[in-house]
């Protein structure tokens, strides 16, 4: 992906993806410069110059979701015009549309199976993660062809497990559905591990764990992306990805 915009680029095979950040937009504070959803209270001219100036970078048009922290996996049409579905994930086979999913502080997970020619987006937050976005996510790239073994991952900037604190509840909740969520806050306060959780929920999927690239900043620490826990009015990034 050819770019003038800040952005992070994981190298997955079969796709070109991103992670924008809050740069390169023309937002106004909070929501500066480069935010992407238009639910968080941003003018909606800005958020249209926005999403065009990453569709430009991309090079193909964005399909969004409305996203609703679930489970529930939207399979790209083919071909066709796309509706706006309310969903966490998308799965499509299609090389002329480009899947975002928008977030801050959640996992935006990018997936690729490059034989296949099947690429996703999945929103996975702590309810959506533990509701099984990413199976559902998996199983929905399988029905195309995809083969977990082959599927290469990216998870984004997302909150780390040193840093998102939870209640105690909530956090034995979370690590009775996966284990390996369980973490502790730098503080040391119960904490959830989501990139860990990830790693799980997509490994019990027949993904594999040297095939998921984990290197992305913590939001809540870096003030180049968004972060709901730093700031509740804010706005949102988003991981984008395209068939190469
Ligand atoms: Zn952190």
């Amino acid at each position: 992906m050819t770019t003038a915009l800040p952005a992070r680029a994981p190298r997955l095979r079969g796709a070109r993806a991103l992670f924008t950040t809050r740069t390169g937009g023309v937002s106004a504070a909070p929501f500066d410069a480069l935010n992407l959803a238009r639910h968080v209270g941003d003018d909606d001219a800005a958020v249209t110059a926005n999403r065009e100036i990453v569709a430009g970078t991309v090079g193909l048009p964005l399909v969004f979701v409305d996203q609703v922290h679930s489970a529930q996996v939207h399979v790209l049409p083919a071909p066709g015009p796309v509706p706006v579905m309310t969903a966490d994930a998308l799965v499509t086979g299609r090389d002329d549309m480009a899947l975002a999913i928008m977030v801050a502080d959640c996992m935006p997970v990018l997936l690729s199976d490059a034989e296949a020619g099947v690429i996703a987006a999945a929103h996975a937050g702590r309810p959506g993660l533990l509701a099984g976005v990413l199976e559902n996510t998996v199983a929905a790239m399988v029905q195309l062809g995809a083969r977990p073994e082959r599927i290469e991952v990216a998870v984004g900037p997302s909150a780390c497990g040193s840093c998102y604190e939870v209640p105690q509840e909530m956090a034995d909740a979370a690590a009775e559905q996966l284990p390996s969520v369980r973490s502790r806050t730098s503080w040391g306060t119960p904490a959830i591990d989501l990139r860990a959780g990830a790693v799980e929920a997509l490994g019990r999927s027949g993904v594999r764990a040297y095939s998921i690239d984990l290197d992305f900043p913590c939001t809540i620490e870096d003030p180049a992306w968004f972060s709901y826990r730093r700031a509740s009015t804010t706005g949102r990034f988003a991981g984008v990805i395209r068939r190469a």
